[in-house]
């Protein structure tokens, strides 16, 4: 058949559509939103499924969450999707094969597999949105870790203890990297509250002198961490996706990591794969892991 049916689970709305061993999308891409509770979900899920399996090889699903491959049960934080979302066994949900896996780690491979990575075989994927999603690809191969879990972007970058993150550590670089990160930096210059994630953006784009350095100070948080990954990691290239990574100047990030690394000198690429790029990847990675 050469083709799988790739599903996204999103906290807001889940995804669908049939895509091609090339990583193209060949039918509608249809959208839902995402049900309140899991039964609900696990329901919807078992519906697209059975409407389209027997067309596919196999399905595949890109989550939040991170994915123990080993008994496909999602061990990571899944806090948009309703309690008991880890609980449903994907594997049951149909009658053909169904792979699931981390949407960070699916949206990192399709990158590799036919976006701004593509060629390269060691590369990061940094997701900026209102947190910070990762995937890590070291020779060729995603990595896992022991439980699924690696790439969690969670590490401290000082000890001031001035931000909590969401992981319940201070200072911790999702809490400055992310969409959210920029709205506490702006707090901070503008000694507001209130102030906005796109409060800031717009400012910027007005030439508000506050607004920029609050800006060029979170693309400098961005890039600390990058550089503490690309000491760690030796990448060939990085790959900035998600709603914030079109503010950050990929070139400067580039010149601050390579100014200073004790590794190799990285490349910094925006995104390519485009927005489906976590259910193109989930069937791209089945291909490669599963048939
Ligand atoms: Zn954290």
């Amino acid at each position: 058949m050469n083709k799988a049916l790739g599903i996204d689970i999103g906290g807001t709305k889940i995804s669908c559509a049939l895509i091609n061993t090339q990583g193209e999308i060949i039918s509608e891409v249809e959208k839902f939103k995402t049900p309140k509770t899991s039964k609900e979900i696990e329901q919807k899920l078992k519906e697209i499924i059975s409407k389209y399996e027997q067309d596919v090889d196999f399905t595949a699903i890109a989550t939040a969450g991170a994915v123990n491959n080993e008994n496909n049960k999602i061990t990571g934080s899944t806090a948009n999707l309703p309690a008991g979302y880890k609980d449903i066994d994907f594997m049951t949900l149909g009658n053909k094969k169904i792979f699931i896996e981390n949407d960070a780690n699916c949206a990192c491979w399709a990158e590799y597999k036919k976006g701004a990575s593509f060629g390269y075989k060691n590369s990061i994927m940094l997701t900026l949105g209102t947190g910070v999603g990762g995937g890590i690809i070291i020779n060729s191969k995603l990595l896992k870790g022991s439980t699924g879990a690696a790439g969690e972007m969670h590490f401290p970058l000082s000890r001031a203890s001035r931000r909590l993150c969401t992981c319940n550590s201070y200072d911790c670089y999702e809490i400055y990297a992310s969409g959210n990160g920029l709205k506490k930096t702006g707090e901070e210059i503008f000694e507001d509250k209130n102030i906005t994630t796109y409060d800031i953006i717009e400012k910027a784009k007005n030439n508000d002198k506050k607004a920029l350095r609050a800006l060029e100070i979170w693309q400098e948080d961005i890039a600390r961490g990058m550089l503490g990954l690309q000491n760690i990691f030796d990448t060939e290239c990085f790959v900035l996706s998600g709603s914030m990574e079109q503010f950050v100047d990929v070139k400067k990030v580039e010149e601050y990591i390579n100014n200073k690394t004790v590794t190799s000198k990285t490349k910094v690429f925006h995104a390519k794969a485009g927005n489906m790029a976590g259910m193109i990847g989930a069937v791209l990675l089945g291909y490669d892991t599963i048939l």
